[in-house]
Protein backbone atom coordinates (compact mmCIF):
# COMPACT_ATOMS: atom_id res chain seq x y z
CA UNK A 1 0.00 0.00 0.00
CA UNK A 2 1.18 3.13 -0.77
CA UNK A 3 0.15 6.98 0.29
CA UNK A 4 -1.17 7.02 -3.38
CA UNK A 5 -3.53 4.03 -2.83
CA UNK A 6 -4.96 5.62 0.32
CA UNK A 7 -9.20 5.57 -0.62
CA UNK A 8 -9.88 9.08 -1.77
CA UNK A 9 -12.91 9.42 0.30
CA UNK A 10 -12.08 11.77 3.39
CA UNK A 11 -13.58 11.30 6.74
CA UNK A 12 -12.36 13.68 8.67
CA UNK A 13 -12.73 16.89 7.21
CA UNK A 14 -11.92 19.90 6.79
CA UNK A 15 -12.14 23.21 8.86
CA UNK A 16 -11.47 21.26 12.56
CA UNK A 17 -10.83 23.42 15.42
CA UNK A 18 -7.22 21.33 15.98
CA UNK A 19 -3.69 23.49 16.54
CA UNK A 20 -1.93 23.93 13.38
CA UNK A 21 0.14 20.81 12.89
CA UNK A 22 -1.76 18.68 15.34
CA UNK A 23 -1.07 14.73 15.47
CA UNK A 24 -4.40 13.48 16.66
CA UNK A 25 -6.24 14.66 13.19
CA UNK A 26 -3.38 13.93 10.77
CA UNK A 27 -3.81 10.51 12.83
CA UNK A 28 -7.84 10.47 13.01
CA UNK A 29 -7.69 10.74 8.86
CA UNK A 30 -5.51 8.00 8.17
CA UNK A 31 -7.55 5.95 10.59
CA UNK A 32 -10.75 6.54 9.09
CA UNK A 33 -9.59 5.81 5.38
CA UNK A 34 -8.22 2.36 6.53
CA UNK A 35 -11.44 1.57 8.75
CA UNK A 36 -14.39 3.20 6.10
CA UNK A 37 -17.40 4.32 6.37
CA UNK A 38 -19.13 1.17 8.41
CA UNK A 39 -17.61 2.68 11.44
CA UNK A 40 -18.89 4.41 14.54
CA UNK A 41 -16.68 6.60 17.00
CA UNK A 42 -16.50 6.93 20.56
CA UNK A 43 -14.38 9.67 21.87
CA UNK A 44 -13.17 10.08 25.12
CA UNK A 45 -12.39 13.27 26.68
CA UNK A 46 -9.03 14.66 25.23
CA UNK A 47 -7.95 17.07 22.30
CA UNK A 48 -10.39 15.10 20.31
CA UNK A 49 -13.46 16.24 22.15
CA UNK A 50 -12.14 19.71 21.10
CA UNK A 51 -10.45 19.52 17.95
CA UNK A 52 -13.79 17.95 16.18
CA UNK A 53 -15.40 21.78 16.35
CA UNK A 54 -18.37 22.71 18.87
CA UNK A 55 -21.88 21.46 17.50
CA UNK A 56 -23.56 21.78 15.53
CA UNK A 57 -20.75 21.58 13.08
CA UNK A 58 -18.12 18.39 13.48
CA UNK A 59 -14.82 17.42 11.51
CA UNK A 60 -15.57 13.79 12.32
CA UNK A 61 -17.59 12.43 9.34
CA UNK A 62 -18.91 9.28 11.20
CA UNK A 63 -21.86 8.53 13.91
CA UNK A 64 -19.84 9.74 16.71
CA UNK A 65 -21.00 9.39 20.86
CA UNK A 66 -18.45 12.01 23.18
CA UNK A 67 -18.16 9.73 26.67
CA UNK A 68 -16.26 10.73 30.01
CA UNK A 69 -12.87 10.03 30.54
CA UNK A 70 -12.86 7.06 32.39
CA UNK A 71 -15.57 5.48 30.09
CA UNK A 72 -13.52 4.01 26.90
CA UNK A 73 -13.74 0.57 27.24
CA UNK A 74 -17.06 0.06 28.96
CA UNK A 75 -19.08 2.37 26.34
CA UNK A 76 -17.23 0.72 23.49
CA UNK A 77 -18.71 -2.65 24.56
CA UNK A 78 -21.70 -1.75 25.19
CA UNK A 79 -22.31 0.13 21.88
CA UNK A 80 -20.33 -3.33 20.05
CA UNK A 81 -23.37 -5.75 21.91
CA UNK A 82 -25.95 -3.13 20.59
CA UNK A 83 -24.10 -3.21 17.03
CA UNK A 84 -24.19 -7.03 17.45
CA UNK A 85 -27.66 -7.16 18.49
CA UNK A 86 -28.90 -4.39 15.58
CA UNK A 87 -27.06 -6.08 13.08
CA UNK A 88 -29.06 -9.40 14.04
CA UNK A 89 -32.20 -7.95 13.68
CA UNK A 90 -31.07 -6.57 10.11
CA UNK A 91 -30.65 -2.91 10.84
CA UNK A 92 -26.86 -3.15 9.69
CA UNK A 93 -26.12 -5.22 6.55
CA UNK A 94 -22.23 -5.65 8.24
CA UNK A 95 -22.20 -5.27 11.84
CA UNK A 96 -20.05 -1.66 12.04
CA UNK A 97 -16.68 -1.26 13.36
CA UNK A 98 -16.60 -0.05 17.26
CA UNK A 99 -13.73 2.57 17.42
CA UNK A 100 -12.99 3.84 20.90
CA UNK A 101 -10.49 6.94 20.32
CA UNK A 102 -8.92 8.22 23.13
CA UNK A 103 -5.93 9.85 24.41
CA UNK A 104 -3.06 9.22 26.63
CA UNK A 105 -4.46 10.50 30.00
CA UNK A 106 -8.20 8.64 29.18
CA UNK A 107 -6.15 5.23 28.33
CA UNK A 108 -2.89 5.15 30.93
CA UNK A 109 -4.49 7.00 34.09
CA UNK A 110 -8.50 7.13 34.18
CA UNK A 111 -9.33 4.80 31.94
CA UNK A 112 -7.33 1.83 32.63
CA UNK A 113 -9.93 0.11 34.62
CA UNK A 114 -12.36 0.33 31.80
CA UNK A 115 -9.85 -0.96 29.38
CA UNK A 116 -8.86 -3.46 30.90
CA UNK A 117 -12.42 -4.98 31.86
CA UNK A 118 -12.91 -4.68 27.63
CA UNK A 119 -9.89 -6.23 27.28
CA UNK A 120 -10.21 -9.12 29.77
CA UNK A 121 -13.96 -9.73 28.44
CA UNK A 122 -12.43 -9.35 24.69
CA UNK A 123 -14.68 -6.75 23.65
CA UNK A 124 -15.35 -6.40 20.14
CA UNK A 125 -13.45 -3.00 19.35
CA UNK A 126 -10.77 -0.97 18.10
CA UNK A 127 -9.34 1.06 21.06
CA UNK A 128 -6.76 3.78 20.17
CA UNK A 129 -4.47 5.77 21.96
CA UNK A 130 -3.12 8.59 20.39
CA UNK A 131 -0.57 9.40 22.37
CA UNK A 132 0.90 12.84 23.03
CA UNK A 133 2.17 12.07 26.59
CA UNK A 134 0.13 14.61 28.53
CA UNK A 135 -3.35 15.99 29.42
CA UNK A 136 -2.57 18.74 26.24
CA UNK A 137 -5.89 19.62 26.04
CA UNK A 138 -6.04 21.16 29.55
CA UNK A 139 -3.13 22.84 29.25
CA UNK A 140 0.04 20.19 29.19
CA UNK A 141 -0.08 18.31 33.20
CA UNK A 142 2.18 15.05 32.94
CA UNK A 143 0.44 11.59 32.57
CA UNK A 144 1.37 7.96 33.40
CA UNK A 145 2.60 8.15 29.52
CA UNK A 146 4.89 11.23 29.77
CA UNK A 147 8.68 10.44 29.27
CA UNK A 148 11.18 10.43 31.59
CA UNK A 149 13.08 14.00 32.38
CA UNK A 150 9.72 15.86 30.59
CA UNK A 151 9.04 18.98 31.28
CA UNK A 152 5.31 19.39 31.77
CA UNK A 153 3.41 22.37 33.78
CA UNK A 154 3.51 19.72 37.34
CA UNK A 155 6.86 18.68 36.00
CA UNK A 156 8.91 21.79 35.74
CA UNK A 157 12.26 20.33 36.55
CA UNK A 158 11.46 17.29 34.24
CA UNK A 159 9.47 14.21 35.02
CA UNK A 160 11.61 11.93 37.67
CA UNK A 161 9.50 8.64 36.85
CA UNK A 162 9.80 6.47 33.69
CA UNK A 163 6.64 5.99 31.90
CA UNK A 164 4.30 3.18 32.19
CA UNK A 165 4.08 0.77 28.83
CA UNK A 166 0.02 0.37 28.05
CA UNK A 167 0.64 -1.87 24.92
CA UNK A 168 2.69 -3.87 26.83
CA UNK A 169 0.23 -4.20 29.37
CA UNK A 170 -2.39 -5.05 26.74
CA UNK A 171 -0.07 -7.88 25.42
CA UNK A 172 -0.06 -9.15 28.86
CA UNK A 173 -4.12 -9.21 28.61
CA UNK A 174 -3.59 -11.84 25.79
CA UNK A 175 -6.00 -9.70 23.36
CA UNK A 176 -6.07 -10.81 19.51
CA UNK A 177 -4.29 -7.83 18.16
CA UNK A 178 -1.77 -5.08 19.46
CA UNK A 179 -0.23 -2.62 17.59
CA UNK A 180 2.12 0.84 17.68
CA UNK A 181 2.11 3.13 15.67
CA UNK A 182 3.76 6.38 13.94
CA UNK A 183 2.63 9.36 11.86
CA UNK A 184 5.74 9.36 9.78
CA UNK A 185 5.33 6.16 8.65
CA UNK A 186 1.41 6.52 7.13
CA UNK A 187 1.18 3.88 5.53
CA UNK A 188 2.23 1.31 8.11
CA UNK A 189 -0.27 2.75 10.63
CA UNK A 190 -3.11 1.92 7.61
CA UNK A 191 -2.10 -1.19 7.48
CA UNK A 192 -2.25 -1.85 11.31
CA UNK A 193 -5.80 -0.41 11.05
CA UNK A 194 -6.98 -2.35 8.18
CA UNK A 195 -5.71 -5.48 9.48
CA UNK A 196 -7.49 -4.62 12.90
CA UNK A 197 -10.92 -4.11 10.84
CA UNK A 198 -10.75 -7.45 9.91
CA UNK A 199 -10.02 -9.06 13.01
CA UNK A 200 -13.12 -9.62 16.08
CA UNK A 201 -12.17 -9.15 19.68
CA UNK A 202 -10.56 -6.53 21.47
CA UNK A 203 -7.56 -4.75 18.95
CA UNK A 204 -5.47 -1.97 20.87
CA UNK A 205 -3.40 0.23 18.76
CA UNK A 206 -0.88 2.96 20.35
CA UNK A 207 -0.24 6.30 18.02
CA UNK A 208 2.96 8.56 19.36
CA UNK A 209 1.33 11.94 18.63
CA UNK A 210 4.20 14.60 19.05
CA UNK A 211 2.07 17.60 20.17
CA UNK A 212 3.54 20.98 18.96
CA UNK A 213 2.53 23.40 22.15
CA UNK A 214 2.72 20.23 24.94
CA UNK A 215 6.25 19.64 23.38
CA UNK A 216 7.48 23.31 22.43
CA UNK A 217 8.36 22.80 18.98
CA UNK A 218 7.33 24.01 15.38
CA UNK A 219 3.85 22.93 14.18
CA UNK A 220 5.33 22.14 10.83
CA UNK A 221 7.64 20.00 12.52
CA UNK A 222 5.21 17.38 13.87
CA UNK A 223 6.57 14.54 11.15
CA UNK A 224 9.88 15.33 11.90
CA UNK A 225 9.81 14.84 15.95
CA UNK A 226 7.42 11.60 15.05
CA UNK A 227 10.61 10.24 12.61
CA UNK A 228 13.22 11.05 15.13
CA UNK A 229 11.35 9.52 17.82
CA UNK A 230 11.35 5.68 16.06
CA UNK A 231 15.27 6.75 14.38
CA UNK A 232 16.30 7.23 17.95
CA UNK A 233 13.81 3.99 19.40
CA UNK A 234 12.49 6.20 22.01
CA UNK A 235 9.09 5.34 20.32
CA UNK A 236 9.01 1.40 18.84
CA UNK A 237 6.82 0.25 16.14
CA UNK A 238 5.46 -3.57 16.11
CA UNK A 239 2.49 -5.52 15.77
CA UNK A 240 1.51 -8.73 18.48
CA UNK A 241 -0.68 -11.54 17.39
CA UNK A 242 -1.06 -14.98 17.72
CA UNK A 243 1.68 -14.97 20.77
CA UNK A 244 4.32 -13.43 18.59
CA UNK A 245 5.72 -9.79 18.09
CA UNK A 246 6.86 -8.67 14.85
CA UNK A 247 8.74 -5.54 14.59
CA UNK A 248 7.88 -3.07 11.69
CA UNK A 249 8.76 0.09 9.21
CA UNK A 250 11.82 2.32 10.93
CA UNK A 251 12.26 -0.07 14.33
CA UNK A 252 12.67 -3.32 11.83
CA UNK A 253 15.02 -1.56 10.02
CA UNK A 254 17.18 -0.75 12.62
CA UNK A 255 17.18 -4.44 14.39
CA UNK A 256 17.97 -5.66 10.92
CA UNK A 257 20.55 -3.91 10.99
CA UNK A 258 19.44 -1.86 7.51
CA UNK A 259 19.46 1.25 9.62
CA UNK A 260 21.65 2.75 12.62
CA UNK A 261 19.98 3.93 15.69
CA UNK A 262 20.37 7.48 16.07
CA UNK A 263 21.66 9.32 19.57
CA UNK A 264 18.69 9.68 21.57
CA UNK A 265 19.71 13.64 21.83
CA UNK A 266 18.84 14.46 18.07
CA UNK A 267 15.33 13.80 19.34
CA UNK A 268 15.73 15.58 22.80
CA UNK A 269 17.37 18.73 21.66
CA UNK A 270 14.20 18.85 19.19
CA UNK A 271 12.09 19.41 21.40
CA UNK A 272 11.32 22.89 24.24
CA UNK A 273 10.12 20.39 26.95
CA UNK A 274 13.77 18.47 26.85
CA UNK A 275 15.56 22.25 27.01
CA UNK A 276 16.82 22.06 31.00
CA UNK A 277 18.79 18.59 30.00
CA UNK A 278 20.61 20.66 27.41
CA UNK A 279 20.71 24.60 29.05
CA UNK A 280 22.22 26.21 31.30
CA UNK A 281 24.49 23.06 31.31
CA UNK A 282 24.31 20.04 29.93
CA UNK A 283 22.70 17.32 32.65
CA UNK A 284 24.99 14.03 31.33
CA UNK A 285 23.11 11.92 33.79
CA UNK A 286 20.00 11.91 32.58
CA UNK A 287 21.09 12.28 28.95
CA UNK A 288 22.84 9.00 29.69
CA UNK A 289 20.04 7.40 31.63
CA UNK A 290 17.78 7.31 28.47
CA UNK A 291 19.86 6.66 26.04
CA UNK A 292 21.21 3.44 28.02
CA UNK A 293 17.25 2.34 28.25
CA UNK A 294 17.14 2.87 24.61
CA UNK A 295 20.75 0.82 24.10
CA UNK A 296 20.10 -2.17 26.26
CA UNK A 297 17.01 -2.47 24.15
CA UNK A 298 18.30 -2.76 20.68
CA UNK A 299 21.26 -4.41 21.57
CA UNK A 300 19.11 -7.42 22.80
CA UNK A 301 16.90 -7.28 19.67
CA UNK A 302 19.56 -6.94 17.50
CA UNK A 303 21.30 -9.74 19.37
CA UNK A 304 18.01 -12.13 19.33
CA UNK A 305 17.58 -11.01 15.45
CA UNK A 306 21.05 -11.87 14.68
CA UNK A 307 20.57 -15.71 16.38
CA UNK A 308 16.98 -16.24 14.92
CA UNK A 309 18.71 -15.65 11.41
CA UNK A 310 22.16 -18.06 11.88
CA UNK A 311 20.62 -20.74 14.37
CA UNK A 312 17.08 -21.11 15.08
CA UNK A 313 13.11 -19.36 15.18
CA UNK A 314 12.50 -19.67 18.57
CA UNK A 315 8.55 -18.17 19.53
CA UNK A 316 7.39 -17.76 22.55
CA UNK A 317 3.43 -17.85 23.65
CA UNK A 318 2.27 -15.25 26.79
CA UNK A 319 -1.00 -17.39 26.60
CA UNK A 320 -0.05 -20.45 28.84
S1 LIG B 1 -2.83 20.49 22.09
FE1 LIG B 1 -1.65 19.07 20.77
S2 LIG B 1 -2.87 17.21 20.49
FE2 LIG B 1 -4.21 18.86 21.33
S3 LIG B 1 -5.22 19.79 19.53
FE3 LIG B 1 -3.33 20.99 19.95
S4 LIG B 1 -1.69 19.98 18.72
FE4 LIG B 1 -3.45 18.57 18.81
Amino acid sequence: MRLRDFPAEELFLQGSAACQGCPGSAALRVAFKALGRNTILCVIASCTSVLQSPFPVSALNLPTLNMAFATGGAVGSGMSAAAERLTARGKFKEKPTILVWAGDGGTYDIGIQALSGAAERNADLIYVCYNNEAYSNTGTQRSGATPYAAWTTNTTKGKEEWRKDVAQIMVAHGIPYVATASLAYPTDMFRKFAKAREIRGTRYIEIQAPCPPGWKFPSSHTVKIARLAVQTGMWMLYEHENGKTTYTAGTQRIIQGQAKLLPVEEYLKAQGRFRHLFHPERDEERIAAIQKRISDVFETLQFTHKMKEHIMDIEISPRL
